[in-house]
């Protein structure tokens, strides 16, 4: 697939996305939740050097959770989670045996059977990396355009004067 057949791909996944509105990465994931009918949890975790990745995306035959690292910025947790939501919505799997024993460590109350079972066989490709970034990339965009703060910026102000805001 060319690049450009992934964006189109990512726009129209996006595009179909009921993104909540004022957005918040907790409305999506609570709305997520709802229309999956499983819930999402999120954790944050010392994940360090642990595995390759910042966040990690764990399905069982009941819920997702995510776990995303605790030791950086909000900003980037947000878009670590948006990144881990964006493999669900693609429904990519992912799995290694060096994952596996960085997940055994980090995940010591799941049992190494378990986690087996949890994950698939197939790695992350490159190019579902690449998927997974830019649905990132194009949910924070749409969330911005879309959900301007409504009491705020020029908005208000235009709404206040033609009086639809008091
Ligand atoms: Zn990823």
């Amino acid at each position: 697939m060319t690049t450009r057949q992934v964006r189109k791909r990512c726009e129209a996944l996006v595009s179909a996305l009921d993104l909540p509105s004022p957005f918040s990465i907790d409305a999506l994931v609570h709305q997520l939740s709802v229309q999956r009918g499983r819930p999402i949890h999120i954790h944050t975790v010392p994940i360090g050097s642990a595995i390759s990745a910042c966040g990690l995306w764990i399905a069982t035959s009941t819920h997702d959770t995510i776990y995303v690292e605790e030791k950086t910025t909000r900003f980037h947790q947000e878009h670590i989670i948006l990144h881990e939501v964006a493999h669900i919505l693609w429904d990519h799997r992912f799995s290694d045996q060096e994952s596996l024993g960085a997940l055994t460590t980090l995940l010591p109350s799941i049992s190494p059977d378990l986690i087996k079972r949890l994950l698939t066989r197939t790695n992350y490709t490159t190019g579902q990396e690449q998927e997974a970034e830019l649905v990132a990339s194009l949910i924070h965009a749409t969330a911005r355009t879309r959900a301007p703060s409504p009491s705020t910026g020029v908005r208000g102000v235009l709404e206040a004067a033609l009086g639809i805001r008091g």
